[in-house]
C-alpha cells in the first residue's frame, strides 16, 4: 500500500458506501484489543468511522495494529460493511457501518499527549493554548471552525451579490481614532518613525468612498493594545463595510441582510426582519444600558413623582438636586429579609450604589418595607399606575442618584436579576437597533468632550445651536440579546464640520492636520456622502455558538496577559534587529 491515500471523509460514508473498498486517513482516537478483533476508531474532521481488524484472517496486519496508539495517524484500505446489529451506535452518524481493514499504514506517530482531549474543557487555559493544535483536533472545535468559515461565506456571498466590493487595506498602518492604545511597529528604512496597526479600517475604508468604490467590505483584522478585559483579544476580526449616498437605514437595511445570511447559512431560518429600531434615550430610560438584553422584561420605571414631598432625607435631596428615583419591579417573588439584604449588599458593593430601598406589600397592599412610615398610605395604587401589572406579590426596588448613575445600577441590577431568576431564555436572539446616539461624552476626569463613536461621525441636523451634550449623532448600534454586536454611523463629509467637530472634541485645527491631514485634504477633492458599520465576528461566532469565551472561536488566540504559549510570543528579538531599528532596550 502506498504510504496514504484518502478516497472520502471519515464521516461521509452512509449506506451508498456498503461493500465498496475506499481508503480513509486520519487519526486514532481510540484503540480497543478485544483479544478476537481489534477496533480503532479513526478520526477526521467530519467524524468517525470504526475499523476493525481480524487476526485470524491477517495476522500481520493485526501485528502491526497492536503497535498503533491513540493519535497516531494512520491510513487505512478496506472494505465497508455492516455492523453486527449489537454493535450498532445510534449516537455516531456512521454508527451502522464499519471498515474492515484490508491494508494499513502507520504515517506518523503520536507520544502521549499532554492532556486528554476529552478532557479539555477541564485542563488549564495554558496547557490548551500551548498545544492548540490538539485542542483544535476535539469535535466541538472542528464544529466552531467550521460555523466560522461557513458565517464568513454567507457575509461574502451577500456582499458581493449587493455589488460590494471585498478590499485589503494596510496593516502597516498610522494611528486611527477608536481611542485605544496602538500597537506600534518601528520603521527601519524611517528611522525613529513608527507604523500603527489599525484599531479598525475606519479612515481606508472612508477614504475608499473618496475613491468612487462606492460599496465596500473586507473581513479585517483590528488591533487594540488594551488592558485584557473578560472577551477581549489584542487581534480581532470585524465584518466592515461602508457604503456611499446612503442614510441609515440603507446601512441598517445591508446589516440585517448580512446577518440574515448567516442565519439561513448556520441554522437554516431567517430572522424576523426588519429588527427594531429604538432611539439610545428610550432604551437607555427602560433599561440602564445602550446594551439592552430584552429577552425578559423588568423594565426601570421612574418613581421620582412619588417621592416628590418624602419626608425621607436621602431621598429628598436627590430629587432636589435634579436627580431621579428609579424602579424596577420583580414580579411574584418572596424575598426572604435576609435574601432582601444580599441585594441590598450586592448593589452597594458590586455596583456601587449609594443605596438600595426596597418595598414588598401585604395582601391589602399596605407596604412593607424598612420605609414604610415613610411612603403615602396609598403607595401600592399610586405605583400602580405607573406599573400597571402591580400586584401585592411583587417587590419593588428603588435606586436613587443622579438620572444616568440611578439607570446604570438599575441596568445591571435587572441583568442580575434575570439570571439569578432564570428569566433568559437561551434558545432566543433578541437583536435590536439603538440609534440617536449622544454624539460626545463628557470626561470627568479629563474634562473634556469624547467622540462617543469615532470624531467622523456625522451629528443629526440641527446641532450648530444646540449645547454640545445635547448634540445627538447619525450613530446606531446593533445589540443582541444585551451585547453589542456592532456599530456604524453616517460619516461627516464636508471639511467645515469636521473641523468644528474636531473643536468641540478639543483637537486643534493644527493638529487635525498632523493626523488626519489626509482626510481633511480628501475633503477639499469631491467627497461623497457615506456612511457604514463593522461587526464584531468573533462576538457573532460567539453568540451562534454559545460560546462562554471569545478564545473559544478564535484558532490562535492569545491568553489574558497577551502571550501565546504555542509559538512563545511576544519574545525577545537579536541585538542585529534591534541595531536595524535603531532601539535600545532600557
Ligand atoms: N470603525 C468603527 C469601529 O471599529 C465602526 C464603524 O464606524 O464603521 O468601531
Amino acid at each position: 500500500m502506498q504510504e496514504f491515500r484518502r478516497s472520502v471523509y471519515c464521516g461521509q460514508i452512509d449506506k451508498l458506501f456498503l461493500n465498496k473498498e475506499i481508503f480513509l486517513a486520519g487519526w486514532v482516537d481510540n484503540i480497543r484489543d478485544h483479544g478476537g478483533l481489534i477496533f480503532i476508531d479513526l478520526r477526521d474532521r467530519t467524524g468517525i468511522m470504526q475499523l476493525v481488524i481480524n487476526p485470524e484472517k491477517n495476522n500481520e496486519l493485526a501485528e502491526k495494529a497492536k503497535t498503533i496508539r491513540a493519535e497516531f495517524v494512520i491510513s487505512v484500505r478496506g472494505k465497508v460493511i455492516n455492523r453486527t446489529k449489537e454493535n450498532i451506535n445510534e449516537n455516531l452518524k456512521t454508527g451502522k457501518f464499519e471498515l474492515n481493514v484490508l491494508d494499513l499504514s502507520i504515517v506518523s506517530k503520536s507520544k502521549p499527549l499532554p492532556y486528554q482531549l476529552d478532557d479539555a474543557d477541564n485542563v488549564d487555559d495554558e496547557l490548551r493554548l500551548k498545544y492548540r493544535y490538539l485542542d483544535l483536533r476535539r469535535e466541538k472545535m472542528q464544529k466552531m471552525l467550521k460555523i466560522r468559515c461557513d458565517a464568513v461565506f454567507a457575509v461574502r456571498e451577500y456582499l458581493i451579490k449587493k455589488e460590494f466590493y471585498e478590499i485589503e487595506t494596510p496593516i502597516l498602518s498610522k494611528s486611527t481614532p477608536e481611542g485605544a492604545r496602538d500597537f506600534l511597529v518601528p520603521s527601519r528604512l524611517q528611522h525613529g518613525e513608527f507604523y500603527a496597526l489599525p484599531q479598525s479600517p475606519q479612515i481606508y475604508k472612508q477614504l475608499l468612498m473618496a475613491s468612487g468604490v462606492d460599496k465596500y467590505f473586507q473581513i479585517a483584522k483590528c488591533f487594540r493594545d488594551e488592558d485584557f478585559r473578560a472577551n477581549r483579544q489584542p487581534e480581532f476580526s470585524q465584518i466592515d463595510l461602508e457604503m456611499s449616498f446612503v442614510q441609515e437605514t440603507d446601512v441598517q437595511d445591508i446589516c440585517e441582510g448580512v446577518l440574515n445570511s448567516v442565519w439561513e447559512k448556520i441554522f437554516n431560518k431567517t430572522l424576523k426582519l426588519p429588527l427594531p429600531r429604538l432611539s439610545y434615550d428610550e432604551v437607555f430610560f427602560k433599561f440602564g444600558t445602550d446594551k439592552p438584553d430584552m429577552r425578559f422584561g423588568l423594565e426601570i420605571n421612574d418613581f421620582t413623582n412619588l417621592f416628590e414631598s418624602t419626608k425621607l432625607k436621602f431621598l429628598k435631596s436627590v430629587i432636589d438636586n435634579g436627580g431621579k428615583v428609579g424602579a424596577i419591579c420583580v414580579p411574584n417573588k418572596n424575598f426572604s429579609r435576609s435574601d432582601l439584604d444580599k441585594w441590598v449588599k450586592f448593589a452597594t458593593d458590586r455596583l456601587k450604589a449609594k443605596g438600595l430601598l426596597w418595598i414588598g406589600f401585604a395582601e391589602d397592599g399596605s407596604a412593607l418595607s424598612s420605609i414604610a412610615k415613610f411612603l403615602p398610605t396609598n403607595f401600592f395604587l399610586e405605583a400602580r399606575k405607573i406599573i400597571t401589572s402591580l400586584t401585592p406579590a411583587d417587590t419593588i426596588f428603588l435606586v436613587a442618584d443622579k438620572y444616568e448613575s440611578a439607570w446604570r445600577v438599575l441596568g445591571r441590577l435587572r441583568n442580575e436579576f434575570a439570571k439569578k431568576f432564570d428569566l433568559i431564555s437561551d434558545n432566543e436572539f433578541n437583536m435590536c437597533w439603538v440609534t440617536d446616539f449622544p454624539l460626545l461624552e463628557w470626561d470627568d476626569e479629563q474634562k473634556r468632550y469624547f467622540a462617543k463613536h469615532h470624531p467622523f461621525t456625522a451629528p443629526q441636523h440641527g446641532w450648530e445651536n444646540l449645547d454640545p451634550s445635547k448634540i445627538k449623532a447619525r450613530a446606531y448600534d446593533i445589540v443582541c440579546n444585551g451585547e453589542e454586536l456592532g456599530g456604524g454611523s453616517i460619516r461627516i463629509h464636508d471639511k467645515k464640520t469636521q473641523i468644528k467637530i474636531f473643536e468641540l472634541l478639543g483637537i486643534s485645527t493644527k493638529e487635525a492636520k498632523e493626523k488626519f491631514g489626509f482626510l481633511l485634504q480628501a475633503h477639499e477633492f469631491g467627497f461623497p456622502p457615506h456612511g457604514g458599520i463593522a461587526l464584531g465576528l468573533d462576538r457573532l461566532i460567539m453568540l451562534i455558538t454559545k460560546a462562554n469565551s471569545i478564545r473559544d472561536v478564535i484558532a490562535f488566540p492569545k491568553m489574558q496577559s497577551g502571550i501565546c504559549p504555542m509559538i512563545n510570543t511576544p519574545s525577545v528579538v537579536s541585538s542585529k534587529q534591534l541595531k536595524d531599528l535603531h532601539l535600545k532596550i532600557i
